[in-house]
């Protein structure tokens, strides 16, 4: 079977990497694509150039290369409809519909779902001008958490600790900082705990739990400095026991493929819940219709069993056919490395040797890479994912940083603190 992969990141070179090793491909004579792909992609797929806009053109593609599924790994195209048009072509597709993917394309649309499904989430006010937000902030007690209600590439959402920065931000917001993404705001009771990442594959109908995950989203040490859009990831994330799990899917994921369905917009990929372990039980953060970026790479190292058989499954709704998947109990932890300056301004061009990171076992997935003459060179913000198992936290976070040692990348830097939560309860 041929496969289509769009998307240039990390998550993407992990996802083409692990479909590299599917038997449609190793043994069926399938032959994996990747459009824009990056040079890591390009050591396992043939990467081939696609406007994901141009959606006819995405479809012309598929019919010309007989592509059996199409993979799409970021937001972007799953909120513009791309899945759809595919669909509509009777392409067989991993990644939900447009109106689907409003659970990400819109947190008031995800807010009022959990409402009629009674998901238990932070208590929220949907406000469509700012003489509204300002007059509800009064219902909330600091901090106030404000997010834009689009997509706006994780910037999005501020929390602010006193009622002056509360109006700074809903006047950003509403004067236009994301675009239309802000002509909306939602405002949510701020919620206590620690937060965890939980995935699962559904063909809309059929839910598999697919890993867990907990990813570090500050640039700094020890959780300081701005948001990115995340420096590292582990997993699994031990924090969430089996009966947390379970609570998980019985409480936020069964009821939310349950009402999607009901509501006549299945929802078929994969799930991935941001999740707030609170006092009073496990609650919903936010819903992403697609793998995280770098929490992809950590499952996918874990995942024993063939990726293609499973997308294909949800595309075709007949995920109720597999058996569970199976992921290796090891650790796997991903330390991003990025160009300084990231977030704000990296700097692009620094030379990259990968030069033996790889030799333990460990796995280089590339993000913002480029070839000039030959040579690898950063081009993005977040360049590297260095990514290794080990039996523990604390073995797959030395393992980790061995490889991230071991590269020569001058004007790179990472954090040196990934999994220390997790570390430090093992220990
Ligand atoms: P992402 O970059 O993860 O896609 P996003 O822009 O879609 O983020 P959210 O995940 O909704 O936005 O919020 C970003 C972060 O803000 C969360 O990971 C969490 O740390 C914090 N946050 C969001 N909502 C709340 C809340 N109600 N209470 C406490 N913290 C919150």
């Amino acid at each position: 079977m041929n496969i289509l992969v769009l998307g240039s990141g990390g998550r993407e070179h992990a996802l083409c990497w692990k479909l590299a090793q599917s038997a449609a491909v190793t043994e069926h004579g399938g032959k994996l694509y990747a459009a824009p792909g990056n040079p890591g992609i390009a050591q396992c797929a043939e990467v081939v150039s696609l406007d994901e806009k141009n959606h006819a053109e995405v479809v012309r593609f598929c019919a010309d290369k007989a592509i059996g599924l199409v993979v799409i790994g970021p937001e972007a195209p799953l909120v513009d409809g791309l899945a759809d048009s595919l669909r509509k072509a009777e392409i067989p597709v991993f990644g939900p519909s447009q109106a689907a993917a409003q659970l990400e394309g819109s947190k008031n649309f995800t807010k009022a779902l959990c409402d009629r499904a009674s998901i238990p989430t932070a208590g929220y006010v949907h406000c469509t001008s700012l003489e509204q937000a300002k007059a509800a902030l009064s219902t909330f007690a600091p901090p106030f958490v404000l997010k834009a209600d689009g997509l706006a590439a994780g910037k999005g959402v501020v929390i602010a600790d006193n009622v002056e920065h509360a109006v700074e931000a809903l006047e950003d917001m509403f004067g236009g900082k994301f675009g239309s993404a802000g002509a909306e705001v939602v405002i949510e009771e701020f919620m206590h705990g620690e937060e965890a990442s939980f995935f699962a594959l559904t063909d809309g109908e059929t839910v598999v739990p697919f890993g867990t995950a907990q990813d570090h989203k500050r640039v700094g040490d020890g959780d300081t400095g701005p948001n990115t859009g995340g420096m590292g990831a582990y997993s699994p994330a031990r924090v969430l026991t089996g009966q947390l799990v379970a609570e998980t899917l019985e409480r936020i994921v069964f009821p939310t493929v349950r009402q999607l369905r009901d509501e006549g917009m299945p929802y078929v990929g994969v799930l991935y819940a941001g999740l707030m372990l609170t006092g009073e039980g496990v609650k919903l953060v936010e819903y992403n219709c697609r793998f995280g970026d770098p929490e992809c790479q950590v499952l996918m190292m874990r995942l024993q069993s063939d990726l293609a058989d499973y997308m294909l499954a949800c595309a075709q709704s007949t995920l109720a056919d597999l058996p569970q998947p199976d992921f290796a109990n090891d650790t796997a932890m991903t330390v991003v490395m990025a160009a300084k300056g990231y977030p704000d301004t990296p700097e692009k061009g620094g030379t990259i040797d990968l030069r033996e990171a790889e030799a333990d076992g460990a796995k280089v997935f590339h993000a913002g890479t480029k070839l000039v003459d030959g040579q690898l060179v950063a081009n993005g913000g977040r360049v590297l994912n260095v990514t290794a198992t080990g039996s523990d936290t604390k073995a797959a976070q030395e393992a980790a940083y061995r490889a991230v040692k071991a590269i020569d990348f001058p004007s790179g830097f990472y954090r040196n603190d990934i999994g220390w939560r997790e570390v430090a309860r093992e220990t």
